[in-house]
């Protein structure tokens, strides 16, 4: 069933067209990720979808009583502000001891509501925002950037996390990262964002895409390269089409690709 969609949605600030014409949507149970440089309208497309930002033309559309959590990919909170996980999760809307207690286990974190938002470490941080995200019993989570200032061991176990939920409750999935090897893995669809969709499908067929590749470069000390090595067992870093054929007729090449290297 179809949760979310969107039809040639774009969305300007001033002059700079930020979104072009962005068809795409999520279904139940689906795990989607949007992938794509800084700046390039990852955040604005899920807010489009929300309906906190406007669009020039385009549609959005959702399914009757759908309900979803969001998490922002920044949240305007002050950390050193005294305040305890349980009265963060009642804002802005209040919920009951039991609620809180269910969500705050959900998440791998029970008993932890008297502890100060302030003590927490970054992975509870961000598991503490799922939690609150799951109160609204959402039919569909959008997650924006969630594992970010995670390390790797964090980011896995946060996107095993987001599995269970996935399983656990039937919601669909759409999540913003930059982390790609753990996203390939993680994902059953994975969008390609630069202003407009470069490419979309499967980790395996968007992984081989001549967009992508041109988004996030082959760097051997990438973590594409790491996912490709593990995969495929090629160490080629040549293009394994036999003829680069941009099919989007859009330039990628000015966009700074040692930014995306991950390197560890
Ligand atoms: P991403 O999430 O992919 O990094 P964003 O969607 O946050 O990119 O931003 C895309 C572009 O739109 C950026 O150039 C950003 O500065 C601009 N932008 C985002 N939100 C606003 C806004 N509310 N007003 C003006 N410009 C904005
Ligand atoms: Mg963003």
């Amino acid at each position: 069933m179809m949760l979310l969609s969107a039809q040639k949605l774009t969305v300007r600030f001033g002059a700079s067209e930020v979104l072009s014409g962005v068809t795409m949507g999520i279904s139940a149970g689906e795990i989607v990720t949007v992938l794509g440089p800084n700046g390039s309208g990852k955040s604005t497309l899920l807010r489009a979808l929300l309906g906190i930002v406007g669009a020039v033309s385009g549609t959005v559309t959702r399914s009757a009583g759908l309900r979803i959590g969001y998490v922002p990919q920044r949240l305007t909170m002050d950390r050193a502000m005294p305040m305890t996980v349980r009265r963060f999760l009642s804002l802005p809307q209040r919920v009951d001891d039991a609620a809180a207690d269910t969500a705050l286990g959900r998440v791998g974190l029970p008993g932890l509501g008297a502890q100060q938002m302030a003590a927490l470490s970054g992975g509870q941080f961000q598991r503490v925002l799922l939690a609150r995200a799951l109160l609204v019993q959402p039919h569909l989570l959008i997650l924006d950037e969630p594992t970010q200032g995670l390390d790797q061991p964090g980011e896995a176990a946060f996107y095993r996390l987001i599995e269970e939920v996935r399983r656990d409750t039937g919601a669909g999935v759409l999540m913003v990262s930059h982390d790609l090897h753990v996203v390939m893995a993680a994902s059953d669809r994975v969008i390609c964002l630069n202003h407009h969709i470069c490419c979309e499908g499967t980790p395996r067929v968007v992984s081989n895409a001549p967009e992508y590749r041109a988004l996030f470069g082959l760097g051997t000390q990438g973590a594409l390269a790491l996912y490709q090595h593990a995969h495929d067992h090629s160490h080629d870093h040549a293009p394994h089409a036999p003829a680069h054929h941009d099919h989007s007729g859009h330039d990628h090449s000015g966009h700074d690709h040692a930014e995306h290297d991950h390197a560890g």
